[in-house]
């Protein structure tokens, strides 16, 4: 091989190595979780350790908060608009927190649109109670664990997790998972599936997952 060969080739393999590995200034994933109104702090303590377990980040509670007033809607009961809590979560988090999962005890509500209006029937769909809701992508998120109530505490804390990961990954860019075996799937949008569950992303959420850290740029682990 000539010498400029050799140069080359050197200069080849620098740039692939340099294009494969971007000097990209890692920032680290950090979660946030909230409590807003008063919340089993417990129950919190077993959601910190099972995320901590599955995104291996570090996971910050923040200081209990109360819940708007406003955000009340009292047509079909007592319920608060999940789409409000997560806008005022995002805006008023922490700069240094990625992300912020709030956590209610209170039944929360979304308002179920398909081309542009409320489905119908409006009545059901206005004003229609959810487990959790978090944007595509988004900093923020909420859970309420007032659907997910059983006597079978394994269930339950099995019903918590999945919900959480679920609208954390909607957050991190996953929209909903044609696949079973995913966490993402929309059947966890209801309690008759959720409890079949699986416990975590599927592989090709997975592979999504790192396109989007890589795009963002956020690490995960
Ligand atoms: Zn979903
Ligand atoms: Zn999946």
């Amino acid at each position: 091989m000539s010498y400029n060969r050799i140069i080359i080739l050197l200069l080849t393999t620098t740039l692939l190595t340099y294009c494969s590995n971007p000097a990209r200034p890692a920032k680290k994933r950090i979660i946030a979780l909230q409590s807003i109104g008063h919340y089993d702090q417990q129950q919190l303590q077993f959601i910190r350790k099972e995320l901590q377990q599955f995104f291996k980040t570090p996971i910050f509670i923040l200081k209990e908060t109360g819940m708007p007033a406003s955000f009340i809607n009292m047509s079909k009961g007592e319920r608060y608009s999940a789409d409000s809590i997560i806008k005022w979560l995002a805006h008023t988090a922490p700069d240094s927190i990625s992300q912020v999962v709030g956590f209610t005890h209170k039944d929360i509500f979304t308002t179920r649109r398909e081309n542009g209006h409320i489905k119908e029937p409006e009545s059901t769909y206005a004003v229609w109670g959810i487990f959790g809701q978090g944007y595509m992508p988004g900093r923020s998120c909420v859970v309420s664990d007032h659907r997910l109530q059983t006597s079978d505490n394994k269930r339950f804390k099995h019903r918590l997790r999945t919900v959480v990961i679920h609208e954390i990954g909607h957050n991190m860019g996953l929209p909903h998972c044609p696949s079973k075996n995913c966490i993402m799937s929309d059947a966890n949008e209801r309690i008759q599936t959720v409890d079949n569950s699986a416990d975590d992303y599927c592989k090709g959420c997975k592979e999504r997952l790192y396109l989007n850290a890589n795009a963002l740029p956020l690490q995960l682990n």
